[in-house]
């Protein structure tokens, strides 16, 4: 790493095309003490800093290139409850959890929510998000949804769809059903990051961006390095995820990225748009590897998926997703692409998120799988508990044995990317 080569800009996506602010805060160039130094400005890093400073602590926030600059502000902006593994720690755990991991499911959608409110975040959020079934065999999953929100006496809009309204609705026949989810939705996930970004700085969070940390001395007080300066702290959280590659010792084969890749058409005209998607909700299918879409504020059709396990990344961005939307949309054929990009999501073996400790005061959580947007959220609160002291949600998860593949992340790529294939297959089969 070239420590005086500032770090790098925004990918040129939609969102970057858009943002309400183009943030500019300063390199660290000096040594700094702190209550905790957070490192890596995406959701889980901003999300903590803002519970951080809410909560009264003193906090320095450290970005090796813009806030939002990872997966945080380059994603899908699907807002869709839950966290990836929940079923499995309710598994270990029984039903004595069960409402615990309700709350969970939940919690990061209304930090969200609440925030967006709170500080009046212009994120273009929207609500409902529908899954939808392009096998016959998925829809057996919406049942199961419906079952568990009556048991939990849920108070909010959802529905299932068969395929006639599917297909009216969305104005395609590619899938056997959906269900939609007015409590889940989606939004600008970029203006949510630098909005939550700037009401932390507004609580005194001290913001560094172009400042990448490049190792971390343990102690009492542990010292987290830059190029040009240093934050010393009682805690530390390290929320780099797919892109970092800090404490190699303890998380290195912990997570694997992959890449996923969105494009995003001209503005499609008003009669498209009521053909397409009238409700405007965000859409994602219920395959092992996902394709989802939705429109943006300015009525594009935003279309991602064809996660790339294997590192490698596609010659043409378009040319890998374009021919993935006109399957769900042929009429869209001579639509202008305008924007293409990818980004890197970080895979843990079993879909847990991998939330823990090093030792006492360095904490980090990375791994969503794909699925961070409202995740992200809730382990912000979850560690900001934890270092308060209450340690029961902290607890489910860094409990959780996690997997290190042996070799180098290069072959642990290859294994996941040959695991892949088979819920590819999978997926192709019975359409
Ligand atoms: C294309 C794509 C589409 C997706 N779609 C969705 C979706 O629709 N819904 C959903 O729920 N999830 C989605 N996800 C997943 C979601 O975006 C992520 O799970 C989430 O944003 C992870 O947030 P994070 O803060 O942990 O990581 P990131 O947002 O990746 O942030 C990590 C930050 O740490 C910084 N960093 C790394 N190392 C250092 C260092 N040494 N020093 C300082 N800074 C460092 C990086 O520069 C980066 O800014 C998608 C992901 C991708 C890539």
């Amino acid at each position: 790493m070239n420590l005086n080569k500032p770090g790098k800009e925004h990918t040129r996506s939609y969102y970057a095309a858009s943002v309400n602010e183009v943030t500019a805060y300063p390199q660290l160039t000096d040594h700094r003490s702190v209550d905790i130094c957070v490192v890596g400005a995406g959701f889980t890093g901003v999300a903590t800093a803002l519970t951080l400073a809410e909560r009264g602590f003193s906090v320095a926030l450290l970005e090796a290139n813009r806030v939002g600059w990872g997966a945080s502000g380059r994603n899908g902006g699907q807002m869709i409850n839950g966290v990836s593994g929940l079923a499995k720690i309710r598994k270990r755990h029984g039903d004595s959890i069960a409402d615990i991991l309700w709350d969970m499911k939940w919690r990061g959608n209304d930090i969200i929510r609440e925030r967006i409110q709170k500080y009046n975040i212009q994120c273009d959020l929207k609500d409902g998000f529908l899954e939808v079934a392009p096998k016959a065999s998925q829809i057996a999953y919406f049942d199961e949804y419906a079952e568990e929100r009556r048991r939990h006496d849920f108070s909010h809009e959802y529905e299932i769809w068969d395929r006639e309204k599917t297909r009216a609705m969305l104005g395609t026949d590619a899938f056997h059903g959906g269900f939609l989810c007015k409590r889940d939705g989606h939004l600008h996930p970029l203006n949510l990051c630098i909005g939550e970004a700037r009401a932390a700085h507004d609580l005194g969070v001290q913001i560094f961006e172009q400042s990448p940390v490049t190792g971390i001395e343990h102690g009492s007080r542990p010292r987290v390095a830059t190029g040009q300066g240093s934050v010393e702290a009682k805690a530390v959280i390290l929320a780099g995820n797919a892109y970092s590659q800090l404490e190699p010792e303890h998380l290195s084969n912990l997570v694997f990225p992959a890449g996923s890749y969105i494009i995003a058409t001209e503005p499609l005209s008003d009669d498209v748009i009521e053909e397409i998607n009238p409700l405007d909700v965000a859409v994602c299918d219920a395959n092992e590897v996902v394709d989802y879409f939705r429109l943006s504020a300015d009525k594009r059709l935003l279309f991602g998926g064809a996660c790339n396990y294997s590192g490698r990344e596609p010659d043409s961005i378009q040319s890998y997703i374009r021919p993935r939307m006109l399957r769900v949309y042929p009429r869209l054929k001579d639509v202008r692409i305008d924007f293409e990009w990818g980004g890197k999501i970080g895979i843990v073996l079993n879909r847990i998120p991998a939330l823990g400790r090093i030792n006492d005061n360095v904490y980090y959580c990375q791994g969503y799988s794909g699925h961070g947007v409202c995740p992200t959220h809730l382990m912000g609160e979850i560690m900001s508990d934890a270092i308060a002291g209450t340690l029961e949600r902290f607890d489910l998860f860094a409990n959780i044995k996690h997997f290190r593949l042996p070799g180098s992340q290069w072959i642990g790529n290859q294994i996941i990317a040959l695991g892949m294939l088979y819920y590819k297959i999978k997926d192709r089969i019975g359409r």
